[in-house]
């Protein structure tokens, strides 16, 4: 639907701190809908690698089979969303299949174990997980994107609150994630995985009942366009909105299905590379994406709305390359924490997942510090453009790489590398966080046209879910597959680390630095949007 076409009217007695009441509801649902995400993920690659005796390559694989899809579902989660179901309707949907999901990962079945130097696991619930992590994705592909529109919706067009409603909601998604890991990572990792996987459960529950009993607050603002479109029998006595929670169902059925291949490798012909079928169900979704957003560019758009729009693509190749190296942190971080670092803090040694929390904790922390910083350097005329905070952000994360690199340098008398350093890991990595991605959320409303803005919200999203692949396909090259036997020669795991973490160093700072470079152009293609 086109955003332009609706107008909220917040009444101010439905306000607080200055905000709709409806803002605070999306906030706390997507609090609880991260909690739940971040909990579960912390644990995921540790749970594969340590309970059903994944090899670290196979681990990577399915994270970022999982990863990759959990977030090109949303393309299709926005579209339903927009032409038929609404968004209040899929937050629900998506919500119900995000509790089953999450409770579905609680069972988890027997412990493989080796025999005769063969792993043998407990096939039956590995199905149960795949068919939770199914539900996840694509509860998560009706959820994730239309709830950011609906907070959207709540603001009038040109209403000066919109940015910091954004900013309030991006505060809530790390609010989640940061209690996630430290919650759902110490309770799977001491008293079982089941019940940090079941946490995060509880969690998802709590978010759908804050959003059912909130719902009152979006003043119809998140309904279905033609609800009469929605109401009309598409096959005998089937009403078209039964029908779409129908496709759902399959939906979850073709991606428990798919996620299975993670491992499996396709080649459709001798001059195609090969690929997983994952990886080649994104590729479609893209190049479908792509040709529709250039159809529409050179039918329907005046020649400054395609310059928006092409710079808009660019930012988002941009956001693509820096969460493949943030994805790092929920993946050879996690690895490289658990086996290769002194984790002893303030008397406490703190799990690898629990310290996946210092992300979110730096958002947190920085959040303010950046809202202040923006306006302050724009009274200075200072205010860096959307392209060079994109190009600095990504900066940010390559650096965040040079530090830990520096850690397996000098590593303490032990070995081990030191707490200290990681942790100035994150704080950089978050800087560049904070610079690219509320910035890059506020370019896709501000470059967009805005009849497509919540399939450009889509792109945004499939950007990550390449991100996603990749960074698990990074991963593997710092994988100790011999952990897998107990057996870890800790030089070379620190050598393939090291390796992984000198090059990403140098990916984000060549790939920072090239789009510095051609910032200025950007700048020209925006027409005068800051
Ligand atoms: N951390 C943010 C969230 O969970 C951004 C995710 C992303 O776009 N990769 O919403």
């Amino acid at each position: 639907m086109n955003a332009s076409t609706v107008t909220a009217s917040p009444r101010s007695q439905d306000e607080f701190l200055g905000h709709p009441k409806g803002l605070y509801v999306c906030f706390l649902t997507e609090m609880w809908e991260r909690f739940s995400f971040y909990g579960m993920k912390a644990l995921l690659l540790l749970y594969l690698v340590k309970y059903h005796l994944f090899s670290d390559s196979n681990g990577y694989n399915l994270i970022g089979a999982y990863g990759g899809l959990v977030y090109a579902v949303p393309v299709l989660g926005g579209l339903i969303a927009d032409r038929w179901l609404g968004m209040r309707k899929s937050v629900v949907l998506g919500g119900t299949l995000l509790c089953l999901g999450h409770f579905g990962m609680a069972f988890e079945g027997a412990q493989a174990v080796m025999v005769n130097g063969e792993v043998v696991r407990d096939d039956d619930a590995l199905q149960i997980f795949y068919l939770s992590l199914a539900l996840i994705i694509v509860g998560v592909g009706f959820l994730k994107p239309n709830i950011s529109t609906i907070v959207g919706r709540l603001y009038p067009d040109n209403d000066p609150r919109r940015d910091s409603g954004f900013t309030i909601f991006y505060a809530g998604i790390n609010l989640g994630a940061f209690i996630a890991p430290l919650l759902c990572g110490w309770l799977g990792e001491t008293y079982g995985w089941k019940y940090g996987f079941g946490l995060a459960g509880v969690g998802m529950v709590a978010g759908l009942i804050n959003f059912v009993w909130g719902q009152k607050y979006f003043h119809g603002h998140a309904e279905p366009s033609r609800p009469e479109v929605l109401r009309e029998h598409v096959l005998p006595g089937i009403r078209r909105e039964y029908l779409i929670y129908l496709g759902a169902l399959l939906g979850v059925g073709g991606v428990w299905a798919l996620i299975q291949t993670h491992s499996v490798i396709l080649q459709l012909a001798a001059w195609l590379p090969q690929m997983s079928p994952v990886i080649l169900g994104m590729h479609t979704v893209t190049i479908c994406l792509l040709a529709g957003i250039f159809w529409f560019m050179l039918k329907d758009c005046s020649q400054v709305e395609r310059h928006r729009m092409l710079v808009l693509l660019v930012l988002i190749v941009g956001a693509l390359i820096f969460f493949t190296l943030y994805e790092q942190s929920y993946g050879s971080w996690i690895l490289f924490s658990d086996r290769m670092m002194n984790r002893q803090a303030f008397g406490v040694e703190w799990s690898a997942s629990q310290l996946a929390a210092l992300g979110a904790m730096f958002i947190l922390l920085l959040s303010p510090v950046f809202a202040w910083l923006w306006p302050f350097l724009e009274r200075k005329n200072l205010n860096p453009g959307k392209a060079v905070k994109t190009a600095l952000g990504i900066v940010a994360a390559g650096i965040s790489f040079l530090v830990l690199v520096v850690s397996i340098r000098y590593p303490q008398a032990n070995g081990l590398a030191a707490l200290w350093w990681f942790v100035l890991a994150y704080f950089v990595l978050e800087v560049g966080e904070m610079m690219l991605s509320p910035i890059g959320l506020s370019a896709v409303t501000q470059l967009s046209v805005p009849r497509v803005v919540s399939l450009m919200m889509g792109a945004w999203f499939l950007g990550t879910s390449y991100s996603e692949v990749l960074a698990a396909q990074l991963g593997k090259l710092s994988a100790v597959d011999e952990a897998i036997t107990g057996v870890v020669d800790t030089t070379s795991a620190m050598a393939g680390y090291y390796d992984l973490f000198e090059l990403l160093f140098w990916v984000g700072l060549g790939c920072g630095l090239l789009l510095l470079a051609v910032s200025p152009l950007l700048k020209r293609g925006m027409h005068g949007l800051k």
